[in-house]
């Protein structure tokens, strides 16, 4: 058997050799705890001081804006609960806007702020292409509306939304714009200010960097409730001491992502393209989800009409092939991607997904066995 092809960089990338060699000091030699007076915790402060510089300056934000936490899904978290938290105690307001097609992280927070806490959420619909028109949220906004929450780029249809735009909206209507830029970031701009967004989540194992640790940025002077209480860490709005190790490989990894970025882009996209064009025209009845030049550069993602995905990704699996449905489905779930039938389609079609997302290693000859195997697992799942 040929060497394994990972075709699922959107749900999780290997760390950077340059990110493993800026950790490992970090874990043996110099181990104080960040918050210590003496010489091994001024150590290990000055290096989260110097990883919270790289991070800002690759957002284009000041280091104060920099909150680090242990994942996408905890920036996204705090990101929401924090500003409807710290809006109710002020008395703002109470009504907060999402998309019906963020990641879960986003998606189950927003519903238990609704069902648990009270707060009343819209949760918008999208075109067949998976993008949140920005009239429609304008025609969500009300007077009480405190947050809007759009995500960058979807993870399993890789639509890039106008967050811009949404942002201007949000702004107009005296609310704070929030986006999961979480899958976004290995390969679109996170410059914070040019984007004018208020918030913005980021999880560094997205981006070529080690998993547990993430940053949400919070522009200063954005009202922030904690959420996970303690110490001062974070300057009080996340408390628990600092991972160093894993803190310093995320601001390396985000620094060579920021660096390699206009490379990587021109090369995933060259993938991608091979792969979109080469499979729709190989395999009937397929079509391309999400839209069709909005889309991140590593993004190829499928509907096959009456296949069953799951079966198709172990066969995939079996060839020696990486891909996912795209969808949080297990083996045995037979329920479609939720992201899936808010663009309308039917669960015929919806059943059928597969995700592939090239990377920094994937190479033309990994393509083209892909292009090569595909059309025939297919058909034999349809026979
Ligand atoms: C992966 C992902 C998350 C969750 O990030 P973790 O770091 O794995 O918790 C959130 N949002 C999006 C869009 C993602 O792709």
């Amino acid at each position: 058997m040929s060497e394994p092809i990972y075709l699922d960089h959107a749900a999780s990338t290997p760390v950077a050799p340059e990110v493993v060699d800026s950790m490992l000091p970090h874990f043996a030699d110099d181990y104080g705890n960040p918050s210590s007076v003496h010489r091994w915790g001024q150590r290990a402060e000055a290096s989260v001081d110097r990883a919270r510089l790289e991070m800002a300056t690759v957002l284009n934000c000041v280091p104060d804006e920099i909150i680090f936490t242990s994942c996408g899904s905890e920036s996204d978290n705090l990101a929401l609960r924090g500003v409807l938290l710290a809006a109710r105690t002020s008395g703002r307001g109470e009504h907060f806007i999402t998309s019906s097609i963020e990641h879960d992280a986003i998606l189950h927070t927003a519903k238990q702020l609704r069902d648990v806490y009270g707060f009343e959420l819209s949760l918008l619909p999208v075109d067949e292409f998976g993008c949140v028109a920005p009239d429609v949220v304008q025609a969500a906004m009300r007077p009480d509306t405190v947050l809007v929450s759009v995500m960058y780029a979807n993870n399993e249809i890789g639509t890039i939304e106008p967050i811009s735009e949404i942002a201007a909206v949000a702004h107009a209507g005296g609310a704070l714009f929030h986006t999961d830029a979480v899958q976004a970031a290995s390969q679109l701009s996170v410059d914070v200010r040019a984007l004018d967004i208020d918030l913005l989540s980021l999880g560094a194992h997205k981006f070529y960097g080690p998993k547990g640790v993430g940053t949400l940025y919070v522009r200063s002077g954005a009202a922030l409730e904690p959420v996970q209480t303690g110490g001062a860490h974070e300057r009080g709005r996340r408390a628990g001491t600092s991972n160093v190790p894993l803190i310093a490989g995320m601001a390396t990894a985000m620094q060579l992502t920021a660096e390699r970025r206009k490379e990587d882009v021109t090369r995933f996209s060259t993938l991608r393209d091979r792969l979109i064009d080469g499979i729709l025209s190989s395999v009937p009845e397929s079509r391309l989800t999400g839209h069709p030049t909005a889309r991140l550069p590593n993004n190829a993602s499928f509907v096959f009409r009456s296949v069953d995905g799951n079966e198709l990704l172990m066969r995939l699996d079996m060839e020696g092939i990486a891909a996912s449905s795209g969808s949080a489905c297990k083996t045995g779930d037979p329920s479609p991607s939720g992201v899936l039938l808010a663009l309308g389609l039917e669960a015929e079609w919806a059943l059928g997904s597969l995700r592939l997302t090239v990377g920094r290693s994937t190479t033309d000859g990994q393509i083209d066995h892909v292009l090569d195997v595909l059309p025939g697992l297919v058909n034999s799942l349809r026979a």
